[in-house]
């Protein structure tokens, strides 16, 4: 079978989106069929059943998988999700993205990630503790400091990421801080990791301000999502003098044309678990986030929310995708046509990714860098992405994607051949 073979790739969704894009990537650089065919294929992958026992004593079973997509640059690095949208084929699609996303920023990583189709709003912390600590033991014998290393994304968070190294140790029989980035500070995790993909957002987003020659101060935003990534773009941006006048999450949006206070509705999310209801902001629908008359939108919830039927009425100049995925390839050329500069992905929120990798050093060093030291690097190679891909993308014509798929998928190919096909 051909990497374009319909019974292997779906035909709408985001994997279909992911093998599009290495589609383009594998004819713009004139690599072989053979060599397209396994960067397709994701090369391990693992679905287990996970048992719960509930609090209440019955028993739910959960789906759970990993797929690691690729090995050629490193370890496989990507993170795990709690959705009940999670399956298989988004798993695969969020893979490949981790793979070329490591290659771009340059961390010796491949390409992983994981996810339980749970609701993690409807289970207990204890639940909660239970399913994660099941589902690390049904992937322990494919995880690993040296093999693939999950951290937070959508539904997990620093507990999560305490409970996979507590059960990966046990099994171990001695603590090993490096399975797992994403920890709490106190158990090694990175200072600097747990704002580190917003802050990368929020400095490709100056950047792709300033190619455009717009003033933060004169800018407004709107922002999709307001979790681990929304919440703290929408922080670093009005700290940036850009006015972020609406932001959403699943329950509801909040628009005020003055800008938003983020921190005091980081309060009130706080309290109520959502920005719906905030006293200081107009409820708008949730649907019109991205279509607002504003400078800069940021998807930064789920895939597939920019798509063929509203990619038309964007009114931004700018989408950086703070989320994995959320523009679909109709979305993407649409956007084109409108002159919408949309920053991809793998470059926009590589910055968590980026302190992943800085972790997993402090780990193997067993030496804790300063916060100040972590944010300058992450600077540092944000910023090196930014220029190898807008300097790629205007010396071939392509957009800022293509730039940067082509980018990351001639890393990987160059590690592979480098390694050789064994055997
Ligand atoms: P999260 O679970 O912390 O937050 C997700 C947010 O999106 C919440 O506010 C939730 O209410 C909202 N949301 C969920 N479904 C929605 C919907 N259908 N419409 C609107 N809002 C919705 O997750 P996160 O870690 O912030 O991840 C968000 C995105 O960023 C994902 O695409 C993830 O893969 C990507 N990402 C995360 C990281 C990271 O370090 N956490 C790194 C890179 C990329």
């Amino acid at each position: 079978m051909t990497p374009t073979d319909s019974a292997v790739i779906p035909t709408a969704g985001p994997l279909e989106d992911a093998h599009a894009q290495l589609a383009a990537a594998a004819r713009h650089l004139q690599v072989n069929e053979g060599i397209h065919e396994m960067l397709a294929r994701p090369r391990r992958e693992m679905q287990v059943s996970v048992p719960l026992r509930r609090d209440d004593g019955s028993i739910a079973v959960y789906e759970g998988f990993r797929v690691q997509h690729n090995f050629s640059r490193g370890p496989a690095k990507g993170g795990l999700r709690y959705s009940t949208a999670v399956d298989l084929d988004e798993v695969r699609a969020l893979a490949m993205w981790m793979t070329w996303k490591c290659a771009l920023v340059d961390v010796p990583y491949g390409g992983a990630k994981g996810g339980i189709a749970i609701e993690p709003r409807d289970h207990s912390a204890s639940e909660l503790e239970r399913v994660t600590r099941r589902y690390t033991s049904e992937i322990l014998p494919i995880i690993g400091p040296e093999v693939d290393v999950p951290a937070p994304d959508i539904g997990t968070d620093e507990h999560t990421m305490a409970w996979i190294m507590d059960t990966y140790s046990i099994a171990m029989g001695h603590t090993v801080p490096g399975v797992v980035t994403g920890k709490p500070v106190s158990l090694g995790g990175s200072l600097g990791r747990a704002s580190a993909t917003s802050r990368g957002v929020t400095h490709i987003a100056l950047l792709a301000m300033a190619g455009r020659d717009m003033d933060p101060h004169q800018t407004t935003a709107a922002v999709q999502g307001f979790g681990k990534v929304g919440r703290d773009t929408a922080r670093f941006l009005a700290a940036a003098g850009v006015k972020v006048i609406a932001v959403s999450d699943v329950d509801g949006a909040v628009y005020s044309e003055h800008g938003l206070d983020i921190t005091h509705l980081s309060d009130h999310a706080d309290e109520t678990g959502s920005v719906a209801g905030y006293e200081h902001g107009e409820a708008i629908d949730p649907r019109s986030i991205l279509l607002l008359d504003v400078d800069v939108v940021v998807p930064a919830a789920v895939e597939g929310v920019l798509t063929a039927d509203n990619a038309d009425k964007v009114q931004a100049r700018i989408v950086v995708e703070g989320a994995n995925g959320p523009t679909t390839k109709d979305a993407d050329a649409i956007l084109a046509d409108k002159g919408v500069l949309v920053v991809p992905d793998i470059l926009a929120n590589a910055g968590g990714v980026t302190v992943s990798y800085f972790e997993w050093v402090q780990a193997h060093q067993a030496f804790q860098w300063s916060e100040t030291e972590v944010n300058s690097r992450l600077e540092d190679k944000m910023t090196k992405a930014w220029h190898d891909v807008v300097g790629y993308a205007s010396g071939h014509g392509m957009s800022y994607r293509e730039a940067a798929t082509a980018l990351a998928v001639h890393r990987v190919i160059e590690a592979h051949r480098l390694r050789g096909l064994y055997p």
